[in-house]
């Protein structure tokens, strides 16, 4: 078992943590960020770490490259057995990380929600296709219907046709109104604006609908088709492929992991990005969906807090709140609709490691029952799917992942990092 010691220990290489990890050692500290991918960039710069395309990737991929932070990559963050000890599990064995302070920024995932057909071959969360896309799957020449809600289904859209898709249809659940509103808004901050303006340039002649979602997709084996409402009608698209998002919601398992408070979803941090555990900061998605502006400030927070040097953060601070400001203009512009509620039928799976169908799911009181009835959200994933499309359809306190947050063989876990008032 490796054993390595840092002062700051990032968990997390996407924007949030590349700019922690940058920070504190530009503050003093030694820090070591870690990430289960092979390279640092997250969501947004997957695939930059040695081809920077976007501006803001090459300055912080490339301010990593040239800091003197250590990395660990390929590593999954599996378990915390007591304040300052980490265990990571790689391809090479395990990584015991002994830490004294600690930054969270683990990021988010897509809100999938149920309905007819969302298990069958050839559909795909909207942000899962665009990351297969990233990586190389072959996406040319297919046709592709792109549905849900939010930004996240542009820059998807963008990506898959960048690959040779055609994508047949964007379908927007939020309403034309909504939609106009939140232009008007981005007018007020032209860089979102630019970006905005750039991505439906580049999507021009790709069909844009709003008051519109997908209902059902059918498959009989030889030919696939999505049946999407838009207004009050329905149309049938014939495709190769469907990718549906709901969004993002903030992973938790890590900084509850760590005992963080979590309140309406999202940890609950001070001006300073620190938790209610000390020694440790959180910023990114985890703290609620704002983007890579707020990702970016929050890291740099963090980091230079985390290091000692809160002082040197003041710079950040207001660009911090202007994308909090923005991303709370994200929520309210595209809040789901209740129709969506209606999409699954009694048969259609809610859980699909467990195959529990929704009408099962929906005659219990709260997800405890549900658990314990039906072993909701108790599969593979332990409910990041399941659990907060729960908590979406029915209100539920669907709770997080525990440690080990990811099947791990036992003899990765570095028993000597727990105490013996752990029992082990
Ligand atoms: C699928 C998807 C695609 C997206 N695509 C875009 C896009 O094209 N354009 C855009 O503007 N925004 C996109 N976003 C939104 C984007 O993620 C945010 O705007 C922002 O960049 C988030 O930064 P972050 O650092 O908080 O999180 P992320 O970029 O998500 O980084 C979090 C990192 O934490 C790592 N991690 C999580 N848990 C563990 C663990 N247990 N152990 C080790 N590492 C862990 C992850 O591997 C990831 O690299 C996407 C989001 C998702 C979920």
């Amino acid at each position: 078992m490796a054993e390595i010691s840092t002062e700051v220990l990032v968990v997390g290489a996407g924007p949030a943590g590349v700019a922690a990890a940058v920070c504190a050692e530009r503050a003093g500290a030694r820090a070591l960020v870690a990430d289960m991918q092979a390279e640092p960039g997250g969501q947004i710069w997957r695939g930059q770490w040695n081809n920077a395309t976007n501006r803001d990737a090459a300055r912080w991929l490339g301010a990593l490259a040239s800091s003197p932070a250590a990395t660990l990559f390929g590593a999954r963050l599996v378990a915390l057995p007591r304040a300052g000890h980490a265990l990571f599990d790689t391809s090479r064995g395990a990584v015991h990380v002994r830490y004294e302070r600690a930054v969270i920024a683990t990021g988010a995932r897509e809100l999938l929600l149920p309905f007819p057909g969302w298990t069958l071959p050839g559909v795909f969360g909207a942000g899962g296709l665009q990351v297969l896309a990233k990586n190389g799957w072959p996406v040319a020449g297919k046709r592709v219907v792109v549905a849900g809600s939010g930004p996240l289904l542009l820059a998807a859209a963008d990506t898959l046709r960048a690959r040779g898709a055609r994508v047949a249809l964007v379908a927007e659940q939020c309403s034309r109104g909504a939609l106009a509103a939140f232009g008007a808004r981005l007018a007020r901050t032209p860089r979102k604006l630019a970006q905005a303006a750039g991505l439906f340039a580049r999507l021009a002649g790709v069909p844009y609908r709003t008051n519109a979602w997908v209902v059902r997709v059918e498959d009989d084996g030889t030919s696939r088709r999505a049946l999407v409402r838009v207004g009050a009608h329905e149309r049938r698209i014939d495709c190769d492929l469907v990718a549906v998002g709901y969004g993002l919601v903030p992973n938790l398992d890590v900084a509850a992991g760590f005992g963080c408070d979590v309140a309406g979803g999202r940890v609950v941090v001070d001006g300073h990005q620190h938790t209610s555990v000390p020694g440790v900061y959180c910023a990114g998605e985890g703290t609620g969906i704002g983007g890579v502006d707020q990702a970016l400030a929050q890291g740099e927070i963090a980091g230079y807090a985390a290091a000692g040097r809160a002082e040197r953060a003041a710079g950040a601070l207001a660009r911090r709140d202007a994308a909090a400001r923005f991303g709370a203009l994200l929520a309210r512009t595209f809040a789901l609709r209740d129709e969506l509620r209606d999409l699954a039928a009694d048969d259609t799976l809610l859980c699909r490691c467990e195959n529990v169908a929704f009408g099962d799911a929906a005659a219990c009181a709260e997800a405890r029952e549900a658990r314990l009835m039906t072993r909701l959200g108790m599969g593979h994933c332990q409910g990041r799917v399941c659990g907060a499309a729960a908590q979406w359809l029915f209100g539920w306190n669907a709770g997080t992942p525990r440690p080990p947050f990811a099947p791990v063989r036992i003899d990765k876990l570095d028993f000597s990092a727990y105490s013996p008032s752990d029992g082990v």
